[in-house]
């Protein structure tokens, strides 16, 4: 019998998305059908979400849903079945799902969210008649609160579903003062080490933690990492303490949007066996960013511009990689000194980097379809999904050697060359000299044209569709059900 999962989050493609998040979410319904999940994606009514489902149809009405009135709409996204959180006080406001214009968190974010969580909530455990759920499973802080109402003040009458809780990063962990509390609906009981309670205040990803009857996080490294202070960010502790019960999965990537040989963004398909093709794909990459065309490397960056994401370091070494004989183009958006430093090293080196700040889906297919090596320099990265579409499209990825980046991908060292299946490069620490060195070493491989190659090809053959990782939600979701 198929198991019927409530999959809730802030973001899901193809209606919302600010990051992998929405990649995942919107991937994983078709990643378990297969494996016989019957998945509704559950996330909040924003203005594009509104206008993409039409009117919807109604399954449920609240007088007061954490203080406003809402909707529970039932739509689809594709193949599947979407229920949407209409609240227009809280989500009827344009631009980014967390921020306002001037880029600061809105300030009742803790409002907006513990609704999506009680709504999700309600409706896992039985709110609407004839929508049945087995589990619900809930995705970051933003949607951590329905395990915790599952757990601290189930739905009068509801039946009682087992959660599973997926921490796409642990630095987003959702704390709010003390004084939010009152206005969550929960009984006093919940407030306590083994509840919301985290740091004086309410922590909504600590909440989900401790509710859910199982973790998981995206990759197997991240998994392991998050064991330790530096990447547990306050939460290792609680990790550790949750034990077996935490486990990492690997995100996949969806091969029919992510699949060089059919892309209709490129200028030229191509497969691991045309990989001449490429070439067509490099020159237009280069007239789009103004670069001057060449032979030598064009590595590729395509990133939000945080410190999570290395990009301060990047910034320190772009001298060097011109120096050597490289180019590079990044697209990204984010912290504006970031910004600032790629457009100055832009301006110093015309025609040798290109810069464009923003967020474009279909150039990031062409980046990745003309770029000859995607940089992907993170402190940290629980999965990390564009160093797998680097892998897909032949642009070598030369990542940090750090959670779903170290389990992806293969360091050409002399070992994995002799056995033919490096498929990338990896480094060690975050700081200037070692990424000039992985450059270095990117450039030098290069240089050697049929190992180039192999390195490209191995990577276009590795498969990191869902088709396992959708086998392994399903395995865990049946094993919570009994
Ligand atoms: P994170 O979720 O931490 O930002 P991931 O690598 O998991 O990092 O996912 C990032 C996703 O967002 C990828 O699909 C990537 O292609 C996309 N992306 C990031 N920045 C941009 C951008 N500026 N323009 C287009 N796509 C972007």
């Amino acid at each position: 019998m198929n198991v019927r999962v409530l999959s809730v989050a802030s973001e899901a493609l193809p209606l919302v998305k600010t990051g992998g998040l929405a990649d995942v979410v919107g991937a994983l319904p078709a990643a378990v059908e297969p494996h016989g999940v019957k998945m509704t994606v559950m996330v909040p009514g924003y203005p594009s979400v509104m206008r993409a489902i039409g009117k919807g149809r109604q399954l449920h009405a609240y007088a007061s849903l954490v203080g406003e009135p809402a909707r529970l709409l039932s739509a689809r996204i594709g193949d599947h079945a979407l229920v949407v959180l209409d609240a227009p006080a809280w989500f009827s406001r344009e631009g980014n799902p967390y921020t306002a214009g001037d880029g600061k968190d809105w300030p009742d974010n803790w409002r907006r969210f513990a609704a999506l969580g009680r709504a999700a909530a309600d409706l896992a455990g039985g709110l609407v008649k004839g929508k049945r759920f087995d589990l619900l499973h809930a995705h970051d802080w933003q949607a951590a609160m329905a395990p915790a109402y599952l757990r601290f003040a189930p739905p009068e009458g509801g039946r009682a579903v087992p959660s599973v809780m997926t921490i796409h990063n642990m630095a987003f962990q959702g704390w709010f003062g003390a004084e939010t509390f009152a206005g969550l609906g929960l009984p006093r009981s919940a407030w306590s080490m083994h509840g919301v309670e985290y740091h004086g205040g309410v922590g909504f990803l600590k909440a989900g933690l401790e509710a859910a009857s199982a973790i998981t996080t995206v990759s197997p490294t991240y998994a392991a990492e998050i064991r330790d202070p530096q990447f547990g960010m306050g939460l290792e502790g609680l990790i550790v303490s949750r034990g077996e019960r935490v486990r990492g999965i690997l995100n996949g990537i969806d091969t029919v949007q992510w699949n060089p040989e059919t892309d209709p963004e490129i200028a030229e398909r191509f497969t691991a066996r045309k990989l001449d093709r490429r070439l067509r794909n490099k020159r237009a990459l280069e007239e789009e960013f103004a670069l001057e065309p060449g032979d030598g490397p064009l590595f590729v960056v395509i990133s939000r511009l945080t410190w999570q994401k290395g990009m301060d370091v990047l910034v320190e070494v772009l001298d060097h990689l011109v120096g050597i004989g490289a180019r590079l183009a990044v697209l990204g958006a984010g912290d504006a000194a970031m910004e600032q430093g790629l457009r100055q090293a832009a301006a110093r080196h015309p025609g040798r980097i290109g810069v464009l700040v923003g967020y474009d889906e279909a150039l990031a297919h062409r980046m990745q379809a003309g770029g000859d090596a995607i940089l992907v320099p993170s402190r940290f990265e629980p999965c990390g999904l564009t160093q797998l579409y680097g892998l897909a499209y032949g642009c070598v990825p030369v990542v940090a050697r750090t959670g779903g980046l170290a389990d992806t991908v293969i360091d050409a060292n002399p070992a994995a060359i002799a056995a033919g299946v490096a498929t990338g490069i990896q480094f060690g620490r975050i700081d200037r000299q070692t990424l000039a060195h992985a450059i270095d070493r990117a450039v030098a491989l290069y240089g050697d044209r049929d190992e180039w190659r192999r390195i490209q090809r191995n990577g276009m053959r590795c498969d990191f569709s869902w088709q396992a990782s959708g086998k392994a939600y399903a395995d865990l979701y049946r094993s919570l059900i009994g």
